[in-house]
């Protein structure tokens, strides 16, 4: 089964939005075994959305247009449609009846012609039920191709996709099994993670494939198999992840896409009981962000005092100005009285500060572009990390973050 997804839209190509509704379509369609082979981005123009529904015809099963179905003149993709399968519009009572409901109820007024012109669809469509908008989908077929337009809007879009067209792709079609299996890595590169598995991966069954993903500090090893005996497919799988365990056990966090490091620690600390605080310079509250983007991190999780500016330091920290002015702001000694300050002031049971000169300039800190110390508070005493993290200072900031989380975790 081979799918396409097409966006329409100018403001796509202008890069005024981000298209989100192709990755949305290829993971709901891989969760059922549809590959998504292409995804193309196109104007609302008749002519380019001709060429495209002609050259995506017989060459892939499914194709799902989003965009270009509002009532307005820029939205085109419904007329064409019916120019290229040859068709007229008729109206559909059902739509028309759902469109001056959802009017009425959420607007408050009745439906315009325009609101209702929103039920008429070409007479060759099979309707799809859009719960939260007007425009409704449509699924049409030509040749060996389903053809189905869809919503722009990203609720519609998805609301669409999970209760009308992947309940009628399954229905229809007879698929493989996918099957997936994320190993979450932390602390190491990819070339190095690489190096480390090379022998591994040179011996991978045939249809088992490994890709790396790759982001600053951390890497995922996806593996992926699809074919037809379930059992077979999820069993080669497990062994080459236990295999995987064996050879780089130290660097592996988890084996779920969900098991990042804040998800690992977090579960680590309520386990234990211990609580955990932060003093952040450099990262501005990543730290804290990471920490708390997991549900029911407010169990373990105490706070962060982001004091950017050295007087913040000195006065909400009470780091010393005398440390400041011998060792510089950018400094393990103030790294770990930042840390061990904020284990204090937030009576935790651990603490971490970071401290550094993210760039892009050096200014007039004293410490190079991208290095950073990383401060580590525990009941045991105080330690502290330098790292140099290069650039950009995006970059910087989301590596020393992950830093900060893997020093605690170890
Ligand atoms: P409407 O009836 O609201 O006009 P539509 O089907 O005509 O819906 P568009 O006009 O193409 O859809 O897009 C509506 C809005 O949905 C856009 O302004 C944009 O914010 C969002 N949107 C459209 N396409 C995408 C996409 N591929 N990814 C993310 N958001 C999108
Ligand atoms: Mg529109």
């Amino acid at each position: 089964m081979k799918a396409a997804v097409v966006t329409v839209g100018d403001e796509i190509l202008i890069g005024q939005i981000v298209d989100t509704n192709s990755a949305y379509i290829a993971k709901a369609f891989d969760k059922i075994g549809i590959g998504v082979y292409e995804m193309l981005s196109i104007s609302d123009e008749r002519q380019h959305i001709l060429q495209t529904l002609a050259f995506l015809q017989n060459r892939v099963d499914v194709v799902v247009i989003t965009g270009g179905l509002g009532p307005t003149k820029d939205d085109v993709t419904k007329t064409t449609l019916c120019e290229y399968f040859d068709d007229h519009l008729v109206r559909n009572e059902a739509v028309e009846a759902h469109v001056v409901e959802l009017i009425e109820k959420a607007l408050k007024r009745t439906a315009s012609q325009i609101n209702k012109d929103q039920a008429l669809v070409p007479s060759k469509a099979k309707v799809l039920h859009n719960a939260f908008g007007t425009a409704p989908g449509m699924w049409l077929k030509r040749g060996d191709t389903i053809f189905i337009s869809l919503p722009g809007v990203p609720y519609e879009m998805k609301g669409l996709i999970d209760n009308e067209v992947v309940p009628r792709l399954v229905a229809e079609f007879e698929r493989p099994y996918i099957i997936h299996k994320t190993i979450m890595t932390y602390g190491q590169g990819e070339s190095i993670v690489a190096e480390r598995i090379a022998e591994w991966e040179n011996n991978l069954p045939e249809h088992i494939k490994l890709a790396y993903l790759p982001s600053p500090g951390k890497v995922r090893l996806r593996l992926s198999t699809r074919g037809t005996d379930e059992a077979f497919l999820r069993n080669g799988i497990e062994v080459e992840a236990a295999k995987l365990n064996d050879i780089i056990g130290d660097i592996i966090v988890g084996f779920d896409e969900d098991e990042t490091m804040e998800v690992v620690l977090g579960r680590l600390l309520a386990q234990k009981g211990k609580t955990l605080a932060a003093a952040e310079s450099c990262t501005g509250g990543k730290i804290a962000q990471m920490i708390t983007s997991v549900p029911g991190s407010s169990a373990y999780f105490m706070g962060s005092a982001v004091t950017y500016a050295t007087d913040s330091k000195v006065n909400i920290l009470k780091v010393e100005q005398q440390l400041i002015d011998v060792f510089s702001v950018v400094s393990a000694k103030v790294a770990e009285s930042m840390a061990v300050n904020a284990k204090k002031l937030y009576k935790s049971d651990y603490a971490v500060s970071t401290t550094g000169n993210a760039g892009p300039a050096k200014g007039d800190a004293a410490a190079e572009v991208g290095t950073v110390y990383i401060g580590i508070a525990t009941p045991n005493g105080v330690t502290s990390h330098k790292f140099e993290l290069g650039q950009p200072r995006e970059k910087v900031v989301a590596r020393a973050a992950e830093k900060a989380l893997e020093l605690i975790y170890q």
